[in-house]
């Protein structure tokens, strides 16, 4: 007899920082039937899963695929594989993940720069040029969409800057891919990893990742092994591509599924109808917001629009208003993190939680909770 009760979670509207709502042909590939991990069938769902991410990252790199695991593994993967002991690594940080990637390096055993700005704002070009006047960094990592502050990081000129220097530029677009325009090729971005559960409106579970052939040659050039048996590309790459696909971890094959009709949903939008989609719907949700005394903590030119990070009226209680939005809304806005908390809400538009019914939903919900 089983004394546990039956999953049977509330339906929420996801509007937070991750994960985001799920459309439903997504959760309806997730019940295709399970194939092996090495037939054909699925090797060939592979490539097609491959070539959408290709298009996603507007790149033309080869090694292009999804990570066994959430979005940190990805940047784990990126990390491991480009760093030994001792090699340097310029990170830029202004919130959190900038701050998970330092941890990243120094549990390489590589030397970590940083160079930080205050949350809220970019990372100054200027500040990364000057840093590599004192250094030669293998790798300089920064965070194209900082989920804990609601920034864009404009990457263009950072790039011109890191790749004079000789450094190999590694972005964490987890937060943009898939709702902000994000080109690895144009930008000259050498390794990139993502996540599936923000703007891609997959569950969580995979993390896109790319590399360019610089990246891969590096790669090729390191004379330890990555610390991580798990990780290292050198075996798990012989799994994604070439022509013999050999074992190495068995696939999550569902996830793969959902991935892979969660792309498919992308590009029966298309990009650009997308990336409009994303910013219409914030600026619908920005006057709103104003109109009810929230502020937006980031300069208009560096905001997300899929992450609206705003300081809270006054009189607002930050945890009381987010659990009777929860509960009797079945609406999930996020709260602050680090100086943060308590004081700023990170509401998400992301993915199928980016439309125009989810932005008059919460707003009709605000209006009734604080009059
Ligand atoms: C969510 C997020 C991550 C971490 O991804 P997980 O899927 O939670 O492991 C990394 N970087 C950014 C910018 C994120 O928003």
């Amino acid at each position: 007899m089983c004394t546990v009760s039956e999953l049977n979670p509330t339906a929420r509207f996801l509007m937070g920082p991750g994960p985001s709502d799920v459309h439903p042909r997504v959760l309806k590939a997730m019940a295709t039937p399970m194939i092996g991990h090495l037939d054909p069938q699925f090797i060939q769902i592979m490539d097609g899963l491959k070539d959408m991410l290709r298009r996603l990252f507007r790149t033309e790199n080869d090694l292009t695929f999804a990570v066994s695991a959430t979005g940190s593994a990805g940047m784990e993967t990126c990390l491991v594989n480009l760093l030994e002991p001792d090699d340097e690594a310029l990170v830029c940080v202004s919130g959190v993940f900038g701050n998970r990637m330092s941890d990243i390096v120094e549990r390489c055993g590589a030397k970590l720069i940083r160079v930080d700005a205050p949350w809220g704002t970019p990372i100054d070009p200027g500040q990364v040029k000057q840093a590599l006047e004192t250094c030669s960094p293998k790798i300089v990592a920064i965070v194209h969409a900082e989920t804990s502050t609601g920034v864009l990081q404009p990457l263009a000129e950072i790039s011109k800057i890191v790749h004079k220097a000789g450094s190999l530029l590694l972005v964490d677009t987890v937060t943009s891919l898939g709702g902000t325009d994000v080109r690895v090729d144009d930008w000259g971005i050498d390794a990139v990893y993502s996540g599936t559960q923000k703007c891609i409106s997959a569950p969580p579970g995979l993390s896109p990742v790319s590399f360019s052939p610089r990246a891969v040659q590096a790669m090729e050039n390191r004379k330890t092994k990555p610390q991580s048996w798990y990780l290292d590309l050198s075996m798990v790459r012989n799994y994604w591509s070439g022509a013999k696909r050999a074992y190495h971890h068995t696939a999550p094959i569902t996830m793969v599924y959902a991935l892979y009709e969660a792309l498919r949903l992308v590009f029966e939008e298309g990009l650009e109808a997308r990336f409009a989609r994303h910013q219409r719907t914030h600026e619908l949700l920005r006057d709103g917001l104003e109109e009810l005394g929230f502020e937006f903590i980031v300069a208009p030119e560096y905001r997300l629009p899929m992450l609206n990070a705003v300081k809270l009226p006054a009189g607002l209680d930050d945890v009381a208003a987010r659990s009777r939005l929860l509960n009797e809304y079945n609406i999930e806005v996020g709260g602050g993190l680090g100086d943060f908390a308590g004081k700023v809400w990170r509401i998400g538009l992301m993915g199928c939680s980016c439309t125009e019914n989810h932005v008059n939903m919460l707003l009709a919900a605000l209006r009734k909770i604080m009059k």
